[in-house]
């Protein structure tokens, strides 16, 4: 069934709505909840830099949550269709909410009756401030700059909640039983030799440590391409040659460069994929890259023996 051209519903898609709306709905009551218990705190209004909703993010994460964990549960493949009706049903979602809290207001402020929930809206949308945490400054009523952070509250939450269910959209899955599949190994590679701090004014000991680097490095990448072709090839005695030189994570992790050599499997027909990623650095500058992709059949998966470490 190709349905990237067309909008598709499956049954589960039920579930997955039914449960999607219930963390929407929990996870506004939790913002809305926290707000009256200190007037002042308001998650939703959290600003990272200024201008990226990072609290909105957060709240649409914890929203989203059920329509990516019964998407998991039930195996339904994540696909634009299917994003599509979530990110329609947050937008609703964030909207029933305001709704939800003017009626409220109206039980408790009887003068509010007399406006319709536009009005309001348009009313608290201007008279919003900004003040930076920790300070008593702020920035005073916002006016119509308040529908920018209405719209970034909005965007925040949407995206937010869209976060898991595209995390499942590049998991691997299997199409013949309609699962997603689980990881089932990981082998670690060397990309790079060990880091060794050598005196800057050696400049030979440095230029051998670069020559060193950059072979382990074009090793590295060829024995990961000589282990997807034992894959692709289903040859077991060269697979088995090669992973014998993977090593621990602990000490793969230590170098600059390394890879992963990762197999997916489906836990019912045990099918698989072999995906490899080249990760490099460490910390906030560490960046990785999947460099090939290989499935296999379960006659391969179940023959291969398991990673050691
Ligand atoms: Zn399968």
């Amino acid at each position: 069934m190709n349905d990237q051209h067309k909008f598709s519903m499956h049954i589960s898609d039920f579930w997955i709505m039914a449960a999607g709306m219930v963390t929407t709905a929990l996870a506004l009551l939790g913002v809305y909840l926290l707000s009256h218990v200190d007037g002042d705190f308001n998650i939703m209004g959290w600003y990272a830099l200024f201008i990226i909703p990072a609290g909105a993010i957060l709240v649409g994460i914890a929203a989203g949550s059920g329509y990516g964990l019964v998407s998991w549960l039930m195996g339904r493949k994540v696909n634009g269709s299917l994003l599509a009706i979530i990110l329609v049903l947050l937008v609703i979602g964030y909207g029933s909410a305001q709704y939800v809290e003017f009626t409220g207001m109206q039980k408790e402020y009887p003068t509010l009756r007399q406006i319709s929930f536009f009005q309001y809206y348009d009313v608290s949308t201007r008279s919003m401030t900004f003040s930076l945490s920790r300070s008593k400054t702020s920035t005073g009523e916002l006016g119509i700059l308040g529908y920018l952070f209405r719209f970034l509250e909005l965007a925040g939450f949407a995206v937010g909640g869209l976060v898991i269910p595209l995390m499942l959209k590049s998991k691997a899955y299997c199409e013949g039983c309609g699962v997603y599949m689980r990881k089932k190994d990981i082998w670690w590679l060397a990309a790079a030799v060990p880091n060794r701090k050598i005196p800057k004014k050696d400049t030979a000991a440095l230029n051998a440590y670069a020559e060193e680097m950059k072979s382990a490095f074009e090793n590295g990448m060829n024995v990961s391409q000589l282990l997807i072709k034992a894959a692709r090839e289903r040859n077991i005695p060269a697979f088995q040659e090669i992973i014998a030189r993977a090593l621990p994570v602990k000490e793969a992790q230590k170098l600059e460069h390394r890879i992963e050599v990762r197999l997916n499997t489906c836990p019912r027909c045990s099918d698989g994929i072999f995906i490899a990623t080249l990760h490099s650095g460490h910390g906030d500058k560490s960046r990785s890259e999947k460099i090939a992709g290989q499935p296999v059949d379960s006659g391969f998966t179940r023959s291969i023996p398991p990673a050691t470490a």
